[in-house]
């Protein structure tokens, strides 16, 4: 039986996703396995402490680390962990944060690493009540940079894996490591959006951070795998600046069960199944007047290609920008990946694809050229306008 459509019964529109796991968009489509275990859990009662305990198993298992523990998304983990890193398991310290008088309280970052994945990386270092000391620049850093970056105060060491870091010249995770590790700094990864669950703890890691709600499809959460003395003084921040940022037994049990599926994902089939859409899509633009496309790997080295689609704004008569704003209009909106609009790229993500989504893709660009190129006026937005009315939107809310 098909379920009654919640969109339409509280009056919003049902969207495609062909933007990747964005939190904006609501992450990703979660696994059925996690939604029986969501539902099994609501109405029942447990010893939290034991349930955490079951779930640093289970991340153990999955990522090699020594424990894990669930929090309420990647950002919280990063504060925790920074937090855990000052305080260590000292209750009282504990309940001070964000005063961190008598602590260590320094965390160094790269500055090609303070991005923002929908708010400030480096916000969530300081929501601890820690001091921010970047390195180096954004365009390079340098081991003998961080090496002096590093002193008496540093608490910590955070390190971002992301499309969005800088990619020029950068100090590896193995280079960042080794220099940590040579003055006793702990390093944590922000590996949100990975799938790799086991290399940046073998690269030399304490914690390593995973969102539950990107690639693993459970619902919203964050995995902090890691050393367990680390882990279990972030588990204790629950006592302090933790709870401002709790996950309830239907997150942990939720994301567990998303994680068990994972290790059981037939990752292949679904490679195939996303190249079948990269497929038909590279198809239906093949010869579009004004647009060409190639399948691009993931930047960070995930197992996922993408379609990155160029638009020459004369002879389509319209811009990227345009395109993109048109396709997420309407009663058939396709939101497509828009990091490289200014370039004249648009991306599609075939990672979260409902089934026939991929023809609706198809259909809709279709549809949105011939109607640019039946246009007499161009389609050309200035750029400049058309950042600022992004930016006018951002307050356009509630
Ligand atoms: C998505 C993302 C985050 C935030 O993850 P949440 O779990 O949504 O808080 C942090 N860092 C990076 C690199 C990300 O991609």
């Amino acid at each position: 039986m098909a379920e009654p459509d919640i969109h339409s019964e509280l009056g919003l529109r049902r969207i495609v996703n062909v933007s990747g796991t964005m939190t904006d968009l609501g992450a990703s489509i979660v696994v059925p396995q996690a939604r029986q275990a969501i539902g099994r859990s609501l109405g029942e009662f447990f010893e939290m402490s034991d349930l955490f305990r079951h779930a640093s198993g289970t991340i153990a298992r999955l990522t090699g680390a020594e424990a894990g523990f669930v929090t309420s998304s990647s950002a919280s983990g990063i504060t925790l962990s920074v937090a855990a890193a000052m305080t260590g398991s000292d209750l009282a310290a504990i309940e001070r944060l964000p005063d961190t008088s008598g602590l260590k309280d320094e965390v160094v970052i790269l500055a090609g690493h303070m991005i923002n994945f929908g708010a400030p990386v480096e916000q969530m270092i300081r929501l601890a009540g820690a001091k921010v000391v970047p390195v180096g620049h954004a365009t390079s850093s340098y081991a003998y940079q961080l090496q002096g970056a590093i002193g008496e105060r540093t608490a910590a060491a955070v390190y971002v894996v992301s499309h969005h870091a800088a990619r020029t010249e950068q100090v590896s995770l193995e280079t960042f490591s080794a220099v940590c590790r040579a003055h006793g700094v702990p390093i944590i990864v922000d590996a949100a959006s990975e799938y790799d669950l086991r290399g940046f703890l073998a690269a030399g890691a304490d914690v390593a951070i995973y969102s539950g709600h990107k690639f693993l499809s459970g619902p919203t959460s964050g995995i902090v795998a890691g050393r367990r003395e680390l882990i279990k003084a972030a588990y204790l921040q629950n006592r302090g600046i933790g709870r401002a940022m709790k996950i309830g037994k239907e997150g942990i049990i939720g994301v567990m069960a998303a994680l068990e599926a994972w290790e059981k994902r037939d990752h292949a089939a679904i490679r195939q199944r996303e190249r079948s859409a990269l497929d038909l899509w590279l198809e239906a633009l093949s010869g579009k007047v004004g647009i060409s496309a190639r399948l691009i790997p993931d930047p960070t080295g995930n197992p996922l290609d993408r379609l990155e689609i160029h638009v020459d704004p004369e002879l389509a008569n319209i811009t990227a920008w345009d395109l993109a704003a048109r396709l997420a209009s309407g009663d058939r909106p396709v939101m497509v990946r828009d990091m490289e609009l200014e370039h004249g790229i648009i991306e599609l993500d075939p990672c979260n694809l409902h089934e026939g989504d991929e023809l609706i893709v198809a259909e809709r660009i279709v549809e949105e050229l011939m109607r640019a190129a039946s246009e007499s006026d161009p389609v050309h937005t200035p750029i400049a306008a058309f950042r600022q009315a992004q930016e006018k939107s951002i307050a356009d809310c509630l």
